[in-house]
């Protein structure tokens, strides 16, 4: 089935967060009841449990590596999420990424640091990394609304 959309869970309501939260906004909500959406959680979908330990993207001799507060590696788990998201992406044929944003694996343009201090920096989840190499456009929960149609598509 075709769906426009590729959300991160956590904003359309799904407590799947690391804290076992979620971060709901509505006019994401509103897309997803209208069946426009498709859903996903890489770091879920990658085979981590919720809750789990926060997670930063650190760079060790020029290489990416994802790992948690409690120093696991975990960047096997957000490489296969990732991959998940892209299948699914493809699958319904998903033009546009709303990914919650500064995460580990969701973040675009700006994530932490890897130092668990709370400091960004210029950089991209792995998802999110991926998704955009792959050709979608990437928006998160900050600045969706410039995307063109939200809101406009049904009648
Ligand atoms: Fe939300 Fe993405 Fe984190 Fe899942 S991996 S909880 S969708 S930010």
């Amino acid at each position: 089935e075709k769906k426009k959309y590729l959300i991160s869970a956590c904003l359309a309501g799904h407590k799947c967060r690391f804290d076992g939260q979620a971060k709901p906004v509505s006019k994401i909500q509103k897309l997803v009841e209208r069946g426009e959406a498709v859903l996903v959680c890489p770091e879920v979908d990658g085979g981590l449990s919720t809750p789990r330990p926060a997670s930063e993207i650190v760079t060790e001799d020029g290489k990416i590596k994802v790992v948690t507060k409690t120093g696991r590696d975990v960047t096997d788990e957000f490489r296969k999420g990732a991959q998940v998201s892209l299948e699914k992406a493809r699958q319904h044929g998903a033009s546009v990424a709303i990914l919650k944003a500064k995460s580990p694996s969701c973040g675009y343009g700006k994530i932490y640091d890897g130092t668990f201090s709370g400091k960004l920096v210029d950089g991209n989840g792995l998802t999110a990394d991926l998704l955009s190499e792959n050709g979608l456009s990437i928006y998160s929960e900050l600045n969706f609304e410039s995307e063109g149609d939200i809101g406009e598509s049904q009648g």
